[in-house]
């Protein structure tokens, strides 16, 4: 579930790994991976790599001449560099592009589902190209005032998610984050008060600041399918909380199973499922 640290580190590891290599082909087997027309995907051979960064969620690869590989990883997506060609049996790639070093980046997706997605722009028309044209401001290294951002009537856990808002925070980093801030999930934006919200504008950066930091001391080439997210209290119910040592607890909420600690975030409440199954019935 690649989130703000998870796409940051792969575009550092990524950056000092392939800058200055030219793209010696580019291929798009995915169905509905390339989400752009023009310019065509050759267009970006012979071009070298300038750089690769993160913009909230996206992975950009900047080429010399003036093109972008705009690259969103959806919830199952990694970008990956490999020392040889995939193979023809390989059915997990959705964008493949050959180094001239021989080497292969990958645009890979496990599971059924293909959501993935590039876009090829050019590198001035990226921040009016959708999505990067909505997104909020950037949650780290430093977000901006929170309290003007949230003042809506929105539980926090909705609001922190939605990349209007908010850029780069998802399911897995938002349960950390309120558990740190020590705040329901389903307190409105508009209700926190100076102190409450001093706590979120504190710890949204410093709980994406210890991830960025773990993910640079263990995430080396190649990037593993399956990242080491340190994560202590999303998917954690049923375990002690290791502020309190409470029974952390678990509430469907939309589309999401957030994880909580009544002691420290609801005044002992346990939450009610808020299911869009059940919202909709
Ligand atoms: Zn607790």
């Amino acid at each position: 579930m690649p989130e703000l640290p998870e796409v940051e580190a792969t575009a550092r590891v990524l950056d000092g790994a392939i800058a200055g290599e030219r793209i010696a082909y580019a291929k798009v087997p995915g169905i509905n991976a390339l989400r752009s027309f023009e310019p065509p995907i050759e267009s970006l051979v012979g071009k070298r790599v300038a750089g690769v960064r993160r913009r909230g969620k996206h992975l950009i690869v900047e080429l010399e001449g003036g093109l972008a590989l705009l690259i969103h990883l959806m919830s199952a997506g990694r970008l990956q560099l490999y020392d040889k060609p995939a193979g023809p049996r390989d059915r997990t790639s959705r964008m493949l592009l050959g180094l001239d070093s021989g080497r292969e980046l990958r645009l890979r997706e496990f599971g059924s589902k293909q959501a993935a997605w590039v876009k090829l722009v050019p590198v001035g028309a990226l921040e009016d190209e959708d999505p990067l044209a909505s997104l909020g401001p950037e949650a780290w290294p430093e977000p901006p005032p929170l309290g003007e951002l949230l003042d809506a009537p929105r539980p926090l856990h909705a609001l922190l998610r939605d990349q209007h808002v908010i850029a780069g925070i998802g399911r897995s980093w938002v349960d950390e984050i309120l558990w740190r801030s020590q705040l329901s999930p389903y307190k409105r934006g508009a209700d926190l008060d100076e102190q409450e919200l001093a706590r979120l504008q504190e710890q949204i950066p410093q709980t994406l600041d210890g991830a960025v930091d773990h993910y640079e001391s263990v995430l080396s080439l190649p990037i593993p399918d399956k990242l080491p997210m340190p994560l202590i209290i999303h998917r954690h119910e049923g375990e002690p909380c290791p502020r309190c040592a409470s029974t952390l607890k678990s509430v469907h909420f939309e589309d999401y199973v957030i994880a909580y600690c009544p002691t420290c975030q609801t005044e002992g409440r346990v939450l009610k499922d808020r299911r869009l199954s059940r919202l909709l019935r």
